[in-house]
């Protein structure tokens, strides 16, 4: 299995590629004369250092040839992220390497192993079942396609992705991003008319993710389950080693520089949960396959966007307990975590040091969850009586199920211009909004409201990816029409923007929004 690349690159050499690497400024032109002799630098350098991790860690393969693809959206932003050449968006052979049908030189794609627990309930190994890792770049950002084929991981599934599902993950790691919430990225999707079976007959589409890593905690739970000790250590060292140096060194739990890693990823993991429950982000499969090591938003499936304010809101259809609730997410993510530490105690080798560690998730979260809903409020200093307004905030919000998106920015608005018609008129109870507000004026009375009003524009945003916008632009893309797809994304890149001209996209969702049943099924 270790012929990376060997049976797509053969008598295809790619040209008029050019990129350039993000730490330094040094011109990195591919240059290959016409018959495919490289006679100067590779268009990305890769170094691939998972896959040097070693075979344990690892299926090395080459990705499955989608036919004749073409683009379905592509991020200008993610590109200058990689160092892409500004038209690499006309590139062919881009297209091509993007769909899994070429390989660019120098990367050697893998499948990578993990395990872990889905429900909560022990799932046994996973996988990168329909992912594939092209490598690392010199940048330090990993590449992957999703949806690139079968692997020694696919279990019984057919290694693709339909192209729903890859125009939602596409748009919802750029809309992450434009947030201000951590998230791998997302380059481009690519399509093709090639038949995908899921409920009904689909089509097939590959996304392109960009991120410094794609480990999960799913990654360690599979050397742990496995009693593989030293791989488990390999591993760790090299998340500290790359992305969590300052865990070495540390005077903290001894010097234990592993229980240094869960209490860091705690740390990430409380500030990504907290911003999740400030945007109202519901992420609808928290396994612990779906967590990153790194705290960044990952595996976009059948998430959304609160539109009313519900905390028992379930958007996963096939969550029929309810388990990943959007009220429920932050002790999800504890429960995540303590099956990290669980697989991490080898190394941390003191049950009580690992406890901890953890413990620093509930405490993050809760400052984080403060703090993002300060802002929201446009609080700046400190006042006694603070916490009961903001409690009293999401308790009015959850009475109406009034929308969420809309709320925060008419306030925002309202800090600026105290017209409250715009605000109130989200209320059936006008009364309770009314109570509600003199409260708040009262509040706002000992900030300067001026700058209040702008620090709130700046963190409630207009736009966000509602299901019923996704869905306009899906339904769109599948006759080929794939403007949806951009306009969307100028938008979500730029969410606190006013785009005066998108208020439609800015609105409450249509009545048939709510009927939008979104699953597992990808
Ligand atoms: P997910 O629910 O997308 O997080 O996926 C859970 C596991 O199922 C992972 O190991 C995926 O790689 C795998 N998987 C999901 N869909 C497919 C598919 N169509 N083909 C192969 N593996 C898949
Ligand atoms: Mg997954």
């Amino acid at each position: 299995m270790e012929q990376a690349g060997a049976r797509r690159t053969e008598g295809k050499p790619l040209i008029a590629t050019r990129l350039r690497p993000l730490r330094d400024n040094r011109a990195m032109s591919l240059a290959i004369d016409a018959d495919g002799t490289r006679t100067d630098d590779r268009p990305l350098n890769w170094i691939n250092r998972y896959a040097a991790l070693g075979p344990a860690f690892r299926t090395a393969l080459p990705p499955e040839p989608l036919p004749a693809p073409y683009w379905v959206g592509q991020s200008c932003r993610t590109g200058a992220l990689l160092g892409l050449a500004q038209d690499w968006g006309d590139s062919d052979e881009l297209l091509q390497a993007f769909s899994g049908n070429r390989l660019l030189p120098g990367s050697a794609p893998i499948a990578t192993v993990y395990s872990g627990h889905q429900f909560g309930v022990w799932a046994g190994q996973l996988g990168d079942g329909r992912a594939l890792l092209l490598g690392e770049t010199e940048s330090g950002l990993e590449v992957q396609l999703k949806g690139a084929g079968r692997t020694p991981y696919s279990r019984m599934g057919d290694g693709r992705a339909v192209l729903r599902s890859s125009i939602r993950e596409f748009l919802c790691s750029e809309a992450m991003h434009g947030l201000g919430i951590p998230t791998t990225r997302a380059l481009c999707v690519t399509g093709s008319d090639a038949p995908v079976r899921r409920e009904e007959i689909e089509t097939a589409a590959v996304v392109t993710r960009v991120a410094p890593s794609f480990i999960r905690f799913g990654h360690f739970e599979h050397f742990a389950a496995n009693n593989q000790t030293e791989e488990l250590k390999q591993l760790a060292d090299f998340v500290i080693d790359r992305y969590y140096p300052t865990c070495r060194g540390t005077e903290k739990f001894g010097g234990n520089a592993h229980a240094a890693l869960l209490e860091a990823v705690s740390e990430r993991t409380a500030a990504l949960l907290a911003q999740w429950q400030a945007v109202g982000f519901c992420h609808g499969v928290m396994n612990t396959d779906n967590m990153s090591i790194l705290g960044l938003t990952l595996d976009y499936g059948p998430f959304q966007f609160l539109d009313g304010y519900d905390p028992g809101h379930i958007c996963n259809h096939s969550d029929t307990q309810g388990r990943y609730a959007y009220a429920r997410q932050p002790n999800v993510a504890y429960w995540n975590l303590f099956c990290l530490g669980q697989a991490l105690l080898p190394l941390i080798g003191d049950q009580d040091v690992a406890l901890e560690a953890l413990e620093s998730y509930r405490t993050s979260y809760t400052t984080e969850l403060e703090a993002c809903l300060r802002a929201k409020l446009g609080l700046q200093g400190q006042l006694a009586g603070d916490r009961e307004l903001v409690q009293d905030t999401l308790r009015l919000l959850a009475t109406e199920k009034t929308d969420h998106t809309i709320f925060w920015r008419r306030l925002s608005h309202y800090a600026a211009d105290a017209q409250a018609a715009p605000l109130r008129d989200l209320f059936i109870d006008r009364a309770a909004c009314d109570t509600w507000l003199r409260r708040y004026d009262a509040r706002l009375a000992q900030e300067n409201a001026g700058v209040a009003a702008a620090a709130m524009l700046r963190v409630n945003p207009k736009f966000v990816l509602r299901n019923h916008l996704g869905e306009l632009a899906i339904r769109r893309a599948r006759e080929k029409d794939f403007s949806g797809v951009s306009v969307l994304l100028k938008l979500l890149e730029t969410p606190y923007d006013e785009h005066p001209d998108h208020e439609a996209e800015a609105g409450l969702p249509p009545d048939w929004a709510s009927s939008i049943e979104i699953s597992c099924s990808s």
